[in-house]
């Protein structure tokens, strides 16, 4: 039975499943384990698509949400980037927002928002409501991030064009092409609208961050030096989706089941990422020529951008008629093609998955590590360069394959980076790395761990309770 003052946290995800899926993770800690209702509030520009809908109904009961109304992004140049479009759906949104919380009647007792939605900050703020960041991505993009205000005042030329790496705090290293996408052209929109949201992190009660001390000690550390006006920072990952049994059965899972132990390299580019026609042609032959068994999930190419269906998860076109000629069939038993979406989770907790080649998405890393599986980084958007930086050249559990002149990764390039992580003594070692990882995960996951603890620390302090724990 509920009370009617009962404490409510509400979380404005920003658009894309990549936003949506770790806050609906950290929320169902929140309600499982800590008695806290939680309420979705979903800015859209559009009817919700299947894979949003589909990952909103398998939420607890103690978990609703409310779409608000659409609102309109058809003035806008075709030629928008994702981070204005992403922007401007939360800024439009911001008066039903407001109705929205007013209809709670002062019950909210915390509103958490991703990195795109700090602009509900003042909505928050005006109502008296405590306003939270949830990063859904690394360390060292949010350093990076912290950092960028300075970074646009010192330096006047594109990043790319920088002679030396970008050095972050207890960060590896960064070449300004590896650099998140909205940055690599600092006279576009998208670059205003990223540091915009970068400058207002400061603003937020606390950031809680999607990763952990282990995977990252030299960023965590320094972000956590708390300097006069930084929020406190709680590292709660890696929260991922690990309750899986409501989830429910597909083909790909029995087909799963009729192959041998770690024998299968699992084929996703997230929700979002689309491949050109060119690679796609590629990345079909290199798999074909690996000799490896593979699962490969399927989107129709597009040759303008690389996160054709970020907004929508759904392929348009049927993706298997751009497939190579021949390819199904010469293929058959060794690999399967899933159109447009899998059950990601489900998949990397299948005991037969022995790799995966992930566009490098945080959710998608975090899901393989854990699951202990060892990656092929392939990134294609937004921050995932930086995070193919961090999983190949830092923590050492991915292989990074060679993009050529012409822009492509080639097919023989494919083939021996998927010979190498799933057969090959170097992908042993990989593979023992992310083992290790998945064990520390476990750890810090488990009733006494360290992700725990501050998962109930701010649970409490929303439940109206002070704790010692943190300030
Ligand atoms: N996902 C899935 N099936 C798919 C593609 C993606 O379940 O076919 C899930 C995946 O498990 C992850 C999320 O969608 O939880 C994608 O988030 P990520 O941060 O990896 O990438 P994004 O989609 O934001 O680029």
């Amino acid at each position: 039975e509920e009370h009617p003052l009962s404490p409510l946290v509400v979380m404005m995800p920003s658009p894309g499943m990549g936003h949506l899926i770790p806050l609906t993770e950290f929320a169902k800690r929140l309600v499982l384990h800590h008695n806290l209702s939680v309420t979705f509030i979903i800015p859209t520009d559009a009817p919700p698509s299947k894979a949003q809908t589909t990952v909103l109904r398998s939420l607890p009961s103690a978990i609703s949400y409310i779409f608000l109304p659409p609102i309109t992004l058809s003035d806008l140049p075709p030629d928008t980037k994702t981070e204005p479009l992403i922007s401007l759906t939360v800024l439009r949104s911001l008066p039903s927002l407001r109705h929205a919380l007013l209809s709670f009647n002062g019950t909210v007792t915390a509103f958490v928002v991703d990195l795109f939605g700090t602009d509900a900050f003042d909505v928050a703020n005006e109502l008296n409501i405590p306003f939270y960041l949830y990063f859904t991505s690394t360390a060292m993009v949010l350093s990076f991030c912290m950092y960028l205000p300075l970074l646009d005042q010192n330096v006047q030329c594109e990043f790319v064009d920088l002679s030396e790496p970008v050095c972050m705090l207890g960060c590896v290293p960064v070449h300004g092409k590896d650099l998140v996408d909205p940055v690599q052209d600092r006279s576009n929109d998208a670059y205003k609208w990223f540091l915009h949201h970068s400058g207002r992190f400061n603003l937020a009660h606390g950031i809680i961050l999607n990763s952990f001390q282990e995977l990252e000690p030299g960023a965590i550390k320094e972000l956590q030096k708390q300097e006069p006006g930084n929020p406190p920072v709680y590292p709660v990952g890696p929260l991922v989706n690990m309750d899986l049994a409501q989830t429910g059965s597909h083909e790909c899972l029995s087909w799963l089941d009729g192959k041998p132990r770690g024998s299968v390299v699992f084929v996703c580019f997230g929700s979002g990422g689309t491949l050109s026609s060119a690679q796609m042609d590629e990345l079909a032959t290199g798999l074909e020529k690996s000799e490896q068994n593979f699962l490969w999930v399927v989107k129709s190419p597009n040759d303008e951008i690389a996160n054709a269906s970020y907004f929508t998860a759904d392929s348009l076109a049927n993706p298997f008629d751009f497939l190579p000629k021949g390819f199904v069939e010469r293929t058959e038993g060794r690999g399967l093609m899933v159109s447009s979406w899998a059950p990601q989770a489900q998949v990397l907790s299948h005991g037969s998955i022995g790799g995966f080649l992930t566009h490098c998405g945080w959710n998608s890393i975090l899901e393989s590590l854990v699951n202990g599986v060892p990656l092929v980084a392939w990134p294609l958007y937004a921050e995932q360069k930086m995070n193919a930086v961090l999983v190949s050249e830092d923590v050492k559990v991915a292989l990074r394959p060679k993009v050529g002149e012409n822009g492509l990764v080639g097919r023989e390039e494919i083939a021996s980076v998927v010979k190498r992580l799933m057969e090959g003594e170097e992908g042993n070692k990989l593979c023992h790395q992310m083992k290790e990882l998945k064990d520390v995960a476990a750890k810090i996951l488990s009733e006494n761990g360290s992700s725990t603890k501050l998962i109930s620390d701010l649970a409490l302090k929303w439940k109206g309770k002070t704790t010692t724990l943190t300030n």
